[in-house]
This record gives C-alpha cells, structure tokens and sequence, in this order.
C-alpha cells in the first residue's frame, strides 16, 4: 500500500519526535516509522542532562510543561580529586544553568504531545528501507504486520541512531567517519533513593571514574568506569555500591543512600562523526550521525541541535521556498557537533584512568584538574561548554 507525506522520519527517538513535533506545529506533515514499540522505547534509560537550547527548543514545540515542573535546575557541577571536592559554578561563570529531566520523560511528553493530535506513527515498522532520495520521489518502504508498505515523501530525516538503517543505506564511499573507541565503558545503576547531592559529582580516582547523577528527588542514577568486556550480571548491587562507595570522598562515601537497583547497564563509551548529514532528500540527525562519550551529557543535546538547524531548514523550504538553510544544514551542524565531540572528548580524557598512560599521565591529569578548579579562566570553558554552546 503506498501513502504520502511531507517528510518521512525514520526512528522515535528524541531527535524524530521533537522534529516531528517542531514540523506539525509549522503545519508541514510527517509519519514516524520506529521498528520497536512505544514501550520499549520508553524503557530506555539514557541522557538526563538538558542544555537551555534543548528546554527552549522543547518548548518551542509545546511539549515544556510537564519538564518545567518536574526537572530540576542545576547551577552547577561537582568535581572530585584527591578526595576533595570543588564546585563549578554555571551561574557565577557564565551565567546560565542545566536541567535535569530524563530523556525517557522528554520521549513520553513528545509521544504524548503527537498522539494528542492524532499525528501518525507506525511501531513495529520492520525492514524499514529509504530509496530514491538523490532523486525527486524519495520512498520508505517498510514491513507492518506482516504487509508491505511505501512511503512516498519529499524529504526523509534520517533519527535513527546510530545502528540505523539510514546512514548505512548511503554508499560507503560517500561517507567519511571519524572515530575513537575507549577501553572501558560506564557501568550505571538506577535505584530509588535520594541523590547523594543536590548537584552532579564527577569523580576522578585512581580505581576509575565515577558520576554521582540523578533523575528526581527520589531517583538515583549512578556510574563507575568499568573494564568494556565486563557485564551487569557481574555487579550485584552490593558490589556496584562498594566499588561507587571507595571511589567517593569520605564525606560522600558516609552520606550515599543505597538500594535495590531499577535497571542495571553497560554503556560502551565512543567517540564517532559520520559526514556529511545531507545525501540529496535524506538528512541524518542525531546518533544516526554521531556518538559521544556521556561524559559531558552532550550526545542528546546534540540531536537537539541538529533538529534545530534541520526544522528551520524544513521550514524555510515549505514557506518560502528558500533552500538555503537545507543546503547549509551540514555545515552548521557539523561544525556544532565537533565542538560537542571535543568537549566530550576533553571531559572524558579527564576524568577516566587510563591503563596505558602510566604515572606520567596521571600526573598531567591532576595537573590539569587543579588547575581546572583553581583557574576562574579554565573552570569558565567547562562551564561554557557544558550548559552548551549556542545554536
Ligand atoms: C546506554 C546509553 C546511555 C546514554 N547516556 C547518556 C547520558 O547520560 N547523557 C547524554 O547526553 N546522552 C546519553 N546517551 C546518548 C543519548 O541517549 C543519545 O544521544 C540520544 O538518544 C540520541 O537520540 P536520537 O533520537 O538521535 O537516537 P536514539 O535515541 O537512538 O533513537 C533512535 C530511534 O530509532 C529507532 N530505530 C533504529 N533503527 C531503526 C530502523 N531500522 N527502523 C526504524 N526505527 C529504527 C530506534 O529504535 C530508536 O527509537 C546515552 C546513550 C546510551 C545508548
């Protein structure tokens, strides 16, 4: 069976739906195609810091309220080294704060906001599969209850993420990709119980990283640095809370709140650029095109950014018929991306033990630290990049 729409969006996640969202709202039409339910979707347990370009873009789509009342502001971060800890003032520096507020919340509102005006989405849409897009017709054929379908469009959004279909559809000879892997990934547990802290700890130890880090009020999520071959099922929760426990200060340590974990997982940290994000009718935005480490909360900030540049664009075609903002859309997001690829990065080498960079490396690390938290100059780039930097 064929339909039509304006733009066909490939994946609901936090970049198809706030695109999707942004489009309905400037009266251009959309259909998501997602290959899992909205359940699993939403059982996802990912990003939880947003920048105030994300609050603002979230609201810009009508879908704030809820975030508003229920996300927490955050003024600032915690460090910790050697033992101590010292605080990064947003507000002080730089003059802006973060939000906390789950990205599964921000997925539910998002959800909630298109099923509220009837918007289509298609769950369950398998061998989803763009063609056509170096042309005029683009189409995406897919399986839904076991029937074949096409959808015929003008434009595909590639928001996929980064084991979809639509950047591997575009030849690999068209592509040029970047990218680091680390030896080592997070191991995070949910439970519920109060925060150790008001604000978020990143912990700098010489058994690994950590990050104290929360959800709500009642709601803990908490990380260490753990070897990339291990698994959950390795970390019962009493072991998961002592290994977190000896990698905070002594105060810290005293004051953390333990329970049953909710969720339990392993998240393989990766730095990765694909470009460009524009193959004729089909743009990536997102994870389809690229993976940052979490350690500067930036990978959902990013998808954010890329739907920003790509809705404008979108929006430009349909009103005024001006291509401009389509055919720069790769540039502007890109050069934002590697800037949230550096800091990412820059965080990441910071903060984490590195098994093969030896004492002297250690040694360059607390350096840097140091100087970090006693530098107004340096501490105010950490703080500039991690409320993020503008649209
Ligand atoms: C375990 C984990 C922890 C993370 N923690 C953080 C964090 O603390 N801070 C942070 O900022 N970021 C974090 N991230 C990154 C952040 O979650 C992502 O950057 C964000 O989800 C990107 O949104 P997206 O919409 O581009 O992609 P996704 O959220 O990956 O959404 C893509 C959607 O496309 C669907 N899809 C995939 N393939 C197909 C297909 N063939 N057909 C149809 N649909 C398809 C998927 O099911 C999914 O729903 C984490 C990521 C992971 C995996």
């Amino acid at each position: 069976m064929t339909k039509r729409t304006q733009v066909a969006i490939i994946g609901s996640g936090p970049a198809g739906l706030l695109l999707g969202q942004l489009l309905l709202k400037a009266g251009i039409d959309n259909v998501i195609l997602e290959r899992h339910t909205r359940e699993h979707v939403l059982g996802r347990i990912r990003a939880g810091v947003l920048e105030q370009g994300t609050v603002g873009l979230i609201d810009e789509a009508g879908c704030g309220r809820r975030m508003h009342r229920e996300g927490l502001i955050h003024h600032g971060i915690e460090l910790s080294l050697r033992g101590q800890r010292h605080r990064i003032d947003f507000n002080d520096l730089v003059g802006k704060s973060v939000m906390v507020y789950g990205q599964t919340e921000v997925t539910r509102d998002l959800m909630d906001a298109r099923a509220g005006i009837g918007a289509p989405t298609e769950y369950e849409a398998l061998n989803v599969t763009p063609s056509g897009y170096d042309g005029t017709q683009p189409i995406v054929s897919y399986l839904k209850d076991g029937a074949a379908h096409e959808l015929g469009c003008d434009f595909i959004a590639g928001c996929d993420g980064f084991h979809g279909v639509s950047r591997h559809s575009v030849p690999e000879s068209a592509l040029t990709v970047f990218e680091r892997v680390y030896p080592f990934g997070w191991l995070g547990v949910l439970a519920d119980v109060r925060p150790l802290s008001h604000e978020l700890i990143y912990v700098n130890h010489a058994r690994g990283f950590a990050l104290c880090s929360m959800r709500s009020p009642t709601r803990s999520r908490y990380y260490i640095q753990c070897d990339a071959s291990e698994r959950p099922g390795h970390w019962p929760d009493d072991r998961f809370w002592e290994e977190l426990r000896r990698r905070l200060d002594p105060e810290a340590g005293a004051q953390l709140a333990t329970g049953p974990s909710v969720e339990e997982s392993i998240a393989p940290l990766r730095s990765f650029v694909a470009g460009p994000m524009r193959f004729g009718r089909l743009f990536l935005a997102g994870d389809a095109a690229h993976i940052v480490p979490p350690t500067g909360a930036k990978g959902l900030n990013l998808a954010a950014s890329d739907v920003h540049y790509l809705a404008e664009g979108l929006i430009a075609h349909y009103r005024s018929g001006s291509d401009a903002g389509l055919n720069a859309y790769s540039a502007r997001a890109l050069a934002r991306v590697w800037k949230a690829e550096r800091f990412s990065w820059w965080m990441t080498s910071l903060l984490h033990k590195f098994s093969d960079s030896g004492a002297f490396g250690e040694r360059i690390q607390l350096a840097e630290l140091e100087y970090l938290v006693g530098s107004r100059a340096a501490a105010t780039a950490l703080a500039e990049n991690y409320v993020g930097l503008p649209f």
